[in-house]
């Protein structure tokens, strides 16, 4: 069965939804013979880009064009629908990157067109060309040869070398809103006869971002899948989605600060081999979607939508699911990162349920949890040691200006390797340099203890000789009290992050 998408491919400039800002420029033009040597087109995926730059390039070769619109009845105009108009040539610069393609099109650009008035190139994803095409694709661009058109497409706009884009006639396409893509949703349902309910075909548009294609896609999927009326329950599990009531489960119980139903939801949409990546996405999207209803006062029936604290947590909730989402690119086992955004969420110490009132919304982030708190508390008494003040090594050349001036390449390198280490370096300070000892200051008995691990701290000692050109020994203390004035606020919400991160590892991993 062709999907929805394409046998519903707009053919004309009026049939094409949200765009007409594009569509009657074009066809003004069109209409008074203006015809540019290169168009760019550019703006989020999905929006028509490519349905736009078809439709011109059947309109510029169509033998009876009705005003701006190409006829859709002339040989030509058939053959550009069945992708058999030989002077219509479509080349992805994403698929193959081009060159060869741009070789071949500029020792073809030459030779007359051989069917219609116009050689028409269509490079979709234009910003994806290697340098060389990019160059050989300028060349032609400034030696316009007058049966040639080019039209090129991008989702990535500002990596198209500015030199290219002086040559074009720009277009921007912008995302479609909600009433687009229900307008669009609306006309394909007439067409297919069929019927879908309110709830699930919000829930299309809420998933598909303004984009028109993702939206068709949904509905497509939606429709193979029941005759009837299709509801919104039938695709959540046949995308492998987290049942709404599920999320829902989660979402109380964080807005309430109670960690068991949040985690028996979590564990049970992973029991079910839900994709914890997914279930985040759909949490974030679902508490975000009942935030904003909280705050213009509209229509919503989810259960933490109605609890008290709903809309002063769901900021932190949101907050700190996102951060969950970015952590999954750290952990080990991607559930760590949901559990780790429990923990944070329900601590007792943080639980703001209870105190509405007293809640300081602006505070992104709360504190380490109790354990991990008396942990600190008790290295940093036993470990604790003056920090040395010597500023160099004799004759060595190596000085703590010195090692400060480079620290900043040793994190990036670190990271190459090692992005954990990489950020606890990024929150410690070297602040002496003692024989071959180099003194760094922890703020966080965690880190301090990484480091003291051979394993952990040898590569970066590896790392500092390099750098510095002379072997250093790396000694890691607890600073008594925090960094005076170069840690931010911000620097240190995320060190307790990376706190909490780890003592989640060591409790669940
Ligand atoms: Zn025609």
């Amino acid at each position: 069965m062709p999907t929805l998408y394409r046998q519903y491919r707009p053919q004309l400039f009026g049939d094409l939804f949200g765009q007409e800002h594009i569509t009657k420029t074009l066809e003004r033009a069109l209409e008074t013979g203006r015809v540019a040597h290169a168009y760019l087109f550019h703006g989020p995926r999905g929006t028509g880009k490519t349905t736009t730059a078809r439709i011109l390039a059947k309109r510029l070769n169509c033998l009876k064009p009705k005003g701006g619109e190409p006829c859709n009845k002339c040989k030509l105009c058939l053959a550009a629908q069945n992708n058999q108009n030989m002077d219509i040539i479509e080349i992805d610069a994403a698929s193959n990157r081009g060159i060869d393609d741009i070789r071949a099109l500029k020792d073809g650009i030459g030779t007359r067109p051989s069917m219609g008035k116009y050689k028409v190139y269509v490079i979709d994803e234009v910003h994806m060309l290697t340098n060389e095409a990019f160059t050989a694709l300028l060349k032609t661009l400034e030696e316009p040869v007058r049966h040639a058109v080019f039209i090129l497409a991008t989702t990535e706009f500002h990596k198209v070398p500015e030199t290219i884009l002086s040559r074009c006639q720009v277009f921007r396409f912008r995302r479609a809103t909600d009433k687009e893509l229900s307008a669009r949703l609306g006309f394909l349902l007439k067409q297919e006869k069929r019927e879908v309910d309110g709830e699930a075909l919000e829930f299309i548009i809420r998933r598909s971002d303004g984009c028109y294609r993702d939206a068709e896609s949904l509905l497509g999927q939606m429709l193979t899948l029941q005759d009837g009326l299709v509801a919104v329950g039938d695709l959540t599990d046949f995308l492998g989605l987290p049942p709404r009531e599920m999320i829902d489960q989660f979402l109380t119980a964080l807005v309430r600060g109670e960690s068991a139903p949040a985690l028996a939801a979590a564990d049970d949409a992973f029991a079910r081999g839900l994709d914890p990546e997914q279930f985040l996405q759909e949490s974030i999207v679902m508490a975000r979607d009942g935030a904003l209803d909280l705050i213009k006062k509209e229509k919503n029936d989810a259960a933490f939508v109605r609890e008290a604290a709903a809309l002063v947590r769901l900021p932190l909730i949101i907050r700190t699911l996102i951060q969950a989402t970015q952590d999954l690119a750290y952990v080990p086992q991607p559930m760590i990162a949901l559990h780790l955004a429990i923990v944070v969420l329900t601590n007792d110490s943080v639980n703001t349920a209870r105190t509405v009132n007293t809640v300081n919304t602006a505070q992104p982030l709360p504190d380490a949890s109790p354990f991990l708190q008396n942990n600190r508390k008790t290295q940093s008494v036993n470990n604790a040691q003056p920090a040395h003040k010597a500023t160099g090594i004799e004759g060595s050349g190596i000085n703590l200006e010195r090692v400060k001036s480079i620290w900043p390449q040793l994190i990036n390198k670190v990271k190459e390797t090692n992005p954990v280490a990489s950020t606890f370096l990024r929150a410690m300070e070297p602040s002496a340099i003692n024989g071959k000892a180099l003194q760094v200051q922890a703020f966080y008995a965690l880190h301090r203890n990484f480091f003291e691990k051979d394993q952990n701290k040898q590569p970066i000692e590896v790392i500092l000789r390099e750098l510095l050109g002379d072997k250093v020994v790396m000694r890691c203390f607890m600073a008594e009290t925090g960094p005076a004035t170069s840690v931010t606020v911000q620097d240190k919400q995320k060190k307790q992050e990376q706190d909490l991160m780890m003592a989640v590892k060591e409790a669940f991993g």
